[in-house]
């Protein structure tokens, strides 16, 4: 399983330090289950001299279009590899939403980290009113085919560059919403079979689930036959509740 922690824009050095310290204690666990924590790039260098010698990973929360020069407050994906990254989340929805990025600019994102060799994971998910208007799956199907349009220009069958799918409904981010268990199997089996099928490869795509897992409800979400890991947000900053949630899935 694949437990991915999205710190978000919290948590100063004393907090990461909280948090990687109890982690730490449990060390064993991440052999089981591959943990890879996403940290504000303020403190991407700092988590990486906690965690380097554990089975704990590190990626970015985001990167840039471009490899260097004026652009002003963006990280390369050369930065985050030198800070101690092998893993990148491109496209979560606060990003589509409020930094309006496009599924065009998530492939050329792409394009930018599987070239240096970064493990991706791209989010997809709809929102409530693509869910109520029975619409979702053609909204996935877009999201999909535009982030991985780049996806061509490698050979996808020998790629060595891991690429994970995040099915994050919107209305279940943050907000205590979880999707049901049909409706989470409905959509990874349809985002494993889309990709399959759209770029011509047998490789089974991890598709991982997030919006609000937590400690009571991951035991469940780890059961459904399609799900390959979570996506955490709020319940990864309490350490407690985040190795209840690794545990479940081990
Ligand atoms: C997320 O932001 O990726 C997320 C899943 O958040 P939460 O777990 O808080 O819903």
């Amino acid at each position: 399983m694949i437990i991915a922690a999205n710190w978000k824009m919290n948590c100063l050095k004393k907090d990461a330090d909280t948090l990687i310290n109890e982690l730490i204690k449990s060390d064993n666990l991440f052999k089981k289950s591959k943990v890879i924590i996403f940290p504000s790039y303020s403190l991407l260098t700092h988590v990486y001299s906690k965690i380097h010698s554990s089975n704990i990973k590190l990626g970015a929360q985001d990167c840039s279009l471009f490899d260097h020069g004026a652009f002003t407050g963006q990280v390369s994906v050369e930065m985050i590899i030198d800070a101690g990254c092998e893993y990148v989340i491109l496209g979560h929805s606060e990003r589509r939403v409020m930094c309006k990025e496009t599924s065009e600019e998530v492939s050329k994102k792409l394009f930018k980290s599987f070239s240096l060799g970064l493990n991706t994971i791209i989010c997809v998910g709809e929102n409530l009113q693509d869910r109520e208007d029975e619409t979702y799956l053609s909204v996935l199907k877009n999201q999909i085919k535009l982030s991985l349009s780049n996806f061509d220009k490698f050979d996808f069958n020998s790629s060595n560059n891991k690429l994970i799918i995040a099915y994050e409904p919107i209305w279940a981010i943050g907000t205590g919403k979880v999707a049901t268990e049909e409706k989470i199997n409905e959509v990874h089996v349809f985002i494993k079979n889309f990709i399959k099928d759209h770029f011509k490869t047998k490789i089974d795509v991890p598709v991982i689930y997030g919006g609000s897992v937590n400690e009571d409800n991951s035991n469940d979400i780890f059961k459904i036959d399609n799900v390959d890991g979570v996506l955490v947000g709020g319940a990864s900053l309490k350490p407690r509740t985040f190795l209840k949630i690794i545990k479940n899935s081990t």
